[in-house]
C-alpha cells in the first residue's frame, strides 16, 4: 500500500527551476495559496516551504510573494515584510487604495493629510473625513435646508437675493444688535 505523501514529497514534486515558480501540487484555497495539515493544524504550503529551506519568519512578519503568484513555494520568491507593506504591495483593494497618491476628491495622500486605520492599513483623506465630521453633526434643518437647495437652485438664489437686499440687511442688523443686548442683560443680571 503507498504510503501518504509527506510535506516534502509534495514539495520536491513542486520544485522546478530554481529562479522559477515552483507551483504548490497539494491542495489549494481559491485563492491560490497551498494549505495543508501539520499535525492536524492547518499552514500556508509556501510558509512551510519557507521555514524548512531558509529559516524561521521574523516574528510579526508575513511572507510576500514576490512572483506574484499565490501558488508558488519557491523561497527564493519569497520576502519577509510587514503585514503594512504586504497591503501596500498587494493588489487587493487595500494594496489599491495604499498606492492611490490623492483622494478621490483630489486631495494629496501627504503625511498631514492622512488617516491610517489600525485595524486594516486603510487610508483616509482628513480632509474630506473632516467634512464628512461636519456633515454627520449638522442639524437636521440644516441637513433639509442642503437638500432643498440642491434640488431647487432658484430658491437658493432667491433667498441670497432677499439677504441683499439693503431693508432686510438692517433687519437683520437690528436684530442682532437686540440679541447681543439681550445677553448682555442677561450676564448683568447672573452677577447681581
Ligand atoms: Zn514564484
Ligand atoms: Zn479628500
Amino acid at each position: 500500500m503507498a504510503r501518504r505523501s509527506t510535506f516534502m514529497d509534495k514539495l520536491s514534486a513542486s520544485m522546478r527551476e530554481a529562479n522559477e515558480c515552483w507551483v504548490w501540487v497539494g491542495h489549494k484555497k481559491p485563492d491560490g495559496y497551498g494549505r495543508l495539515s501539520i499535525n492536524g493544524r492547518m499552514k500556508y504550503a509556501h510558509r512551510v516551504a519557507y521555514e524548512i529551506l531558509v529559516g524561521p519568519v521574523p516574528h510579526g512578519m508575513e511572507l510576500d510573494h514576490l512572483c506574484r503568484n499565490t501558488s508558488c513555494v519557491n523561497p527564493a520568491h519569497l520576502e519577509p515584510v510587514t503585514h503594512r507593506e504586504n497591503i501596500l504591495r498587494g493588489v487587493g483593494m487595500g494594496g489599491v487604495n495604499a498606492r492611490k497618491t490623492h483622494c478621490k476628491h483630489g486631495h494629496e495622500f501627504t503625511e498631514d493629510n492622512t488617516i491610517i486605520l489600525k485595524s486594516s492599513g486603510w487610508r483616509i483623506c482628513a480632509i474630506c473625513e473632516k467634512v464628512r465630521a461636519k456633515r454627520r453633526n449638522e442639524s437636521p434643518r440644516a441637513r433639509e435646508q442642503k437638500r432643498l437647495y440642491a434640488q431647487r437652485p432658484d430658491i437658493r438664489e432667491r433667498i441670497r437675493l432677499y439677504n441683499q437686499r439693503p431693508d432686510v440687511k438692517a433687519r437683520f442688523a437690528e436684530l442682532a444688535r437686540g440679541y447681543r443686548a439681550a445677553k448682555k442683560q442677561a450676564k448683568i443680571g447672573e452677577i447681581k
